[in-house]
């Protein structure tokens, strides 16, 4: 962590920075509500500290706050995308979507990605830097304090590996869910990974209760060899031991993410030979067409190919949903508007009517 990041500091680390400062420990849980509950966009917010001690926080630490520099409503449902710009020029993407259960941000944790999946448009340009933990938690609290709706579930699956960046995660989940912030269960948070093995496992151990969720995408390792490069790293035997040991500590039951390409991942035999993998563990799958990036040449299984996977999942015990693809006209899968937004300022006077402010 940057010693002067403010918002990922801890209630505890918050108040001995304070009484280094000669304030006492009750100045320490105001501030803290100011930035974790009220959403303070800045220390001039903070009408109850005196301009004294606003000052000296000024001039002692950085305060994080997202500038929003695109919005996109989508007109098929009650999406939204942000792309937030950071004090060093990058720029990230999140999402609200709108459910009947309530509101979910989907979160971005690094800017960029080296993890290299074929069909993901996050990991085009590489990784630049991981999030910190503040910059993670006020994706959540600008869309809160721009929308007034308040967030109740929060999804780590924007662009970047979590488990990735794990330091930092922590520090975000355990603001997020802890009081005197938002208090979000942490049973409304989910983790999205590409399968870290020992990551994994050592999650598991935390004594967090977050859902994990897994991107399985192939049924066997020859097939996520040709997706993802960790599969190289990490056998599916040994991810999916590290699952059921997540499992077995955390008692959360998993998502095990699939995105179907058409001819590559959606026959019948993988249907088949992903049931036979899956049905021992504790979860259920999810399968989301994959969404072309235009960089690849990926096609998106047909609806009927969808529907048949989903009915051969069910029928050998496996549990399956098929993801309803939101925001699908504003560039809704990981990583896409970014890209545009990149490209587009690389090379001026290219860019499409998409490519800004739009509602
Ligand atoms: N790195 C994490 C989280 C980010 S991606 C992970 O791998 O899980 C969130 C999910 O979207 C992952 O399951 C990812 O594989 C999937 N995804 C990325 N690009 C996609 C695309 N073009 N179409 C469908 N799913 C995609």
């Amino acid at each position: 962590m940057e010693p002067r990041d403010i918002k990922s500091y801890t209630q505890t680390e918050l108040e001995a920075a304070m009484l280094e400062l000669g304030e006492k420990p009750f100045r320490a849980r105001q501030l803290y509500q100011w930035m974790h509950e009220k959403l303070a966009g800045s220390f001039d917010e903070m009408t109850s500290l005196s301009k004294e001690l606003r000052k000296k926080l000024k001039e002692r630490f950085l305060y994080v706050s997202l500038k929003p520099v695109c919005e996109k409503a989508s007109k098929l449902d009650g999406t939204r995308k942000y792309l937030f710009a950071l004090e060093d020029g990058h720029v990230i993407e999140s999402v609200l979507m709108r459910y009947a259960y309530g509101n979910s941000v989907c979160i971005s944790s690094q800017v960029g990605c080296r993890m290299g999946c074929s069909f993901c448009a996050s990991t085009l340009d590489g990784l630049e830097r991981n999030l910190r933990a503040s910059e993670m938690l006020d994706q959540i609290y600008r869309i809160q304090a721009m929308t007034g709706e308040r967030i109740s579930h929060v999804v780590v699956m924007g662009s970047g590996e979590p488990l990735d960046n794990y330091e930092n995660l922590l520090r975000f989940i355990r603001i997020l869910s802890g009081e005197g912030g938002l208090n979000l269960s942490q049973r409304n948070i989910t983790v999205s990974t590409c399968g870290i093995a020992p990551a994994i496992r050592r999650l598991a151990e935390e004594g967090l209760s977050v859902t994990l969720a897994l991107s399985l995408h192939a049924p066997d390792d020859r097939i996520r060899q040709t997706l993802m490069p960790i599969a190289k790293a990490y056998a599916l035997s040994d991810v999916l031991e590290a699952c059921r040991f997540y499992f077995k500590k955390t008692g959360r039951r998993l998502t095990f993410e699939y995105s179907l390409v058409k001819g590559v991942n959606d026959s019948l035999p993988d249907a088949r030979a992903l049931a036979a993998l899956i049905r021992g563990q504790h979860g259920h799958v999810n399968l989301i067409p994959v969404n072309p990036v235009k960089e690849r040449d990926y096609v998106q299984s047909d609806r009927r190919a969808v529907e048949a996977f989903q009915g051969c999942l069910e029928k050998n015990g496996v549990n399956a949903t098929i993801r309803r693809e939101l925001g699908r006209d504003i560039d809704g899968a990981c990583g896409q508007l970014r890209k545009r937004y990149i490209d587009a300022v690389k090379t001026p006077g290219e860019e499409d009517e998409e490519g800004g402010r739009g509602e």
